[in-house]
Order: C-alpha cells, then structure tokens, then sequence
C-alpha cells in the first residue's frame, strides 16, 4: 500500500453581528423569538420587493477579509444561486459568485498538543470571502414541515480555504482561530451553541509525493468543533478503507454527519456551479470601492488574536492563560482594568486561577459572576489593607456565590483586618508566652522559628491581623 495523505478544505459560514439582515430592515437576532415574527416582504421574497444591501454588514466583511490578510475585489457584486428549498421563499439565494468580496488570504494557527502546548504554527490559504444571506429553518415533525423564516435573510460570510488543511486536528486548530479573528475585528459573534458558525468540510486522499487532488467527500453543516473532528476522523478512515479495495471515490459526493450515531452519512453526488444557474443579481448595482474607504476601515482594526497572545505571554501568562483571556472577552476586559492597578501576575492569578476556580465551583458563567468593577473594588480592598490578600479570596468566593460586592461581604462578616498596633501588640504577647520553645530556637539561629508565632496570631485573629504587621512587631519584640 502507498503511504496515503489527507487532503481536508474547509467552507465556513459566519453568521455576521450586525442589527438588521442582509437585504431588509427585520432584526437579525432572531434567537429564542417566536417563529416567523423577524420577517418582512423582503425576507419573504415577496414580489415586487428590491432588496438593499447592508452597509454595516459589508464593513465587518471587509475587516473580517482584511484580517485573513485577503485583497479586497474593488468592484465586485451579488450574484443569484437558484436552488429550490422549503426554507428559501425567494427560489435563490443572493450570494457572491465569480466577482466575490475578497480573496488570496492566509491564516496562520498553531496545532497544540493535548496538554495545550503549541507543537507547531502552520498557515492554511484562503481562497475568498464573500457575502450572503442564510435560509429559513426547518423542523420536521413525523410525516409534517414546520417553516421559521425568522433566520432567512440574515447576512453570512462564506470563507472557503485551500485543500491546505492535512488532518481533522489541523481543520479544528484552524477553524478555532478564525473564530477569535472573527470575533476580535467584531464582524461575527461566531457563538457555536446559536449556529452562528457552521462548517462544510471536504476531505480527499492522495498518494503521498502526488499533486493532482482525487474527487472529494463534502461533509455538509457541521456545527461544532466536535463534531467537524468527528466526522473528519470517521470520513477519513472510511476513504483510507475504500483504497484499500476501490481506490479513490470515482466522483464527487456529498455526504451528511449523523452526531449520535457517529458516521456520515451519503445525501447526493455533489452539485456543480451548473446546477445553480448563477447569473448577476439584476435588483442590486455591482459594488465600486474606494481605496481610501478600504483604508479607513483598515485602521480601524484592533489587535489580531496572535498579536494579543504574544504581548500575554510576554508578560509572563502561559499559552493556556493567554488563550482563555482571549477566548473569553470579558476575562479579557476583568483582566486589563486589573493590570492598570497591580501587575500581570496577580491580576492572572486573581482572574484565571481563583476566580475562574469559584465559578467552576459553582457551576456557574462567566456573565454571572463579578465584573470588571467588582473585582477592582476587591483589589482595592486588599491593597489599603482592609482585608489581607488570603481573606479576599474569602471575599471573592462569596462574591461569585452571593452575587454581592466586596465591601458588603466584609462588613456583613466582620473580615476587615487588624491592623490596629495595640491590638496586635497584645496578640504577638499571648503568642510568645505560648511558644517559648519557637523563641530560644530563633535566638539559636533558627529563623524559620517565628512561623509558629506569626501562625499563632493569624489563628487567634481569625486570619485578621495584618501579617505585614504581626512580623514587624514580633520582631521589635524580641530585640528587646
Ligand atoms: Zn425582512
């Protein structure tokens, strides 16, 4: 048998964050609404209605290009792509064909290993993005359809890679940071859980050392990372079986991914840009850019996610905490209003290691539990010596149980520290009468000693004597 390769291309549909649709006026967050009540004549396909393209959503499509480092088609335009579906009223589907928005991008990404290291960055090309508007959504029920046209009509970019992708672990690395880009220039909200990113996935074998691409396996509507690997794994194994006996598919073929039984299954031989009779969209004027309003947008783009990871890991985060603050915006907000305050290492710790713990804790989201104010109020607390830095994280874990603020936790409790001298004076007392043996073993030399005694105060004071303090004291003390 010749050493076999696999050859994976990837069509990503990106569910753009904009108010309205694509073409009409409805609102484009449709999510958990009543069926068929974010519709209009326009959406509907109604006739004698002229659809208007959505500048916002043009915008956020030419940052999401310009971030996959595409070159932007000056003039381009819409295009109708027939098909007849239940869930499309119009009978066509508005899209980009011959003339998309973009095109000739690369994404870089990096394959992890499975404790989160990166075992090497690899670039896959993009092929083009352009912009379309989605279909409806069916239910089936028994022997019945139901319609919702609530999703019709909502702006999508298609972005389709090159055949660069050489495992379904490289395809889901890929896939997971086109989705930060996405959401870091603010084109998607790219929420897998809403289907606000879906995957077609196209998976071929050659012989290694070959060129020439053998007909492909297209693997419609994957919805999740999981199930992209999945069913690239099963596809895969399933191609390599076939080899064996029939060698490659004779044709391309078309095949949908059943998630509980684990395997894919056939739906049809592919269909060809001949069978969707494409020709210009007559109702919508091409687009002519300018190059200085490419310009304009282009200075509006933040910091594309691996430049964010490298000034993390410059300040000391790990690749893992990088990733979450960049995965989890508000993480990421907490975390700079933080650093503004102390420095990076308290302020991962504070975020990713004991607040992220009570949340898991508490089996609770991010979005419930404290936010950026409140957690600088915290710090705040522990930095003027209200609280010592061990009672705040006290005061945190009932924050995120609560749902209250810092100061109220620690007046309801009673937390506030010791710092009073005398107070401390009379504790540091009762600790040496208690620990005679601590003390000739610091006179002999033995400095670790004194933990015993400072030991002694925090537990007599409940953890609230400020341990700065305490030392000071304890140790003015015993000069004497
Ligand atoms: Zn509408």
């Amino acid at each position: 048998m010749p050493e076999l390769e696999v050859i994976i291309g990837l069509e990503v549909h990106a569910q753009m964050s904009t108010k309205t649709k694509m073409f009409c006026g409805c609102d484009n967050d449709a999510f958990g609404k009543k069926p068929n009540t974010t519709v209009c004549p326009i959406c509907m396909g109604h006739p004698g209605t002229l659809p208007t393209p959505n500048a916002t959503a043009i915008e956020k499509a030419i940052k999401a290009s310009l971030a996959i480092q595409c070159s932007i088609n000056m003039s381009n335009h819409f295009d109708r792509k027939h098909y007849f579906y239940p869930d499309l009223p119009m009978g066509f589907q508005i899209s980009q064909y011959d003339f998309p928005l973009s095109s000739k991008g690369t994404v870089t990404y990096d394959v992890f290993d499975p404790s989160g290291n990166v075992v090497e960055s690899k670039v896959c090309g993009i092929t083009r993005l352009h912009m379309e508007n989605d279909a409806g959504k069916l239910t089936h029920k028994g022997s019945t359809t139901l319609c919702d046209y609530n999703r019709a009509g909502t702006p999508l970019m298609e972005i389709v890679t090159e055949p660069d992708l050489r495992s379904a672990q490289d395809a889901v690395s890929f896939a997971q940071e086109l989705r930060r880009i996405l959401i870091a220039v603010d084109a998607s909200e790219a929420d897998m859980f809403k289907g606000m990113m879906r995957f077609d996935a196209s998976i071929s074998l050659r012989e290694k050392g070959t060129e020439k691409l053998n007909p492909r396996s297209e693997i419609k509507n994957l919805n999740s990372f999981k199930s992209l690997e999945r069913a690239l794994q099963y596809e895969e194994k399933r191609l390599r079986k076939r080899w064996e006996t029939d060698g490659p598919l004779p044709g391309d073929i078309t095949v949908g991914w059943l998630d509980d039984e684990g395997k894919t299954k056939m739906l049809r031989n592919k269909e060809t840009a001949d069978d969707y009779r494409y020709f210009p969209e007559p109702d919508i004027p091409p687009i002519e850019f300018k190059q200085k309003d490419i310009d304009a947008i282009a200075k509006t783009l933040p910091k594309l996610p691996r430049e964010l990871k490298e000034e993390y890991m410059k300040l000391g985060l790990d690749e893992k905490q990088s990733l979450q603050l960049i995965d989890q915006s508000q993480l990421q907000t907490m975390f700079n209003a933080l650093r503004e305050k102390t420095d990076a290492k308290r302020a991962s710790s504070l975020v990713l290691t004991q607040l992220l713990g009570f949340l898991n804790a508490a089996d609770k989201e991010v979005a419930e539990g404290p936010d950026a104010d409140a957690m600088l109020e915290l710090v705040g607390k522990i930095d003027d010596g209200t609280i010592s830095g061990n009672a705040g994280k006290d005061v945190l874990e009932k924050m995120v149980n609560t749902g209250k603020n810092a100061s109220t936790i620690i007046e309801e409790e009673g937390m506030q520290q010791i710092s009073d001298d005398s107070a401390i004076e009379d504790l540091v007392t009762k600790a040496m009468e208690a620990n005679p043996k601590a003390i000739e073993d610091f006179k002999a030399g033995k400095e670790a000693a004194l933990g015993a005694i400072v030991g002694f105060v925090m537990k007599e004071s409940k953890g609230q004597a400020d341990p700065k303090k305490v030392n000071e004291i304890l140790r003015k003390n015993l000069k004497n």
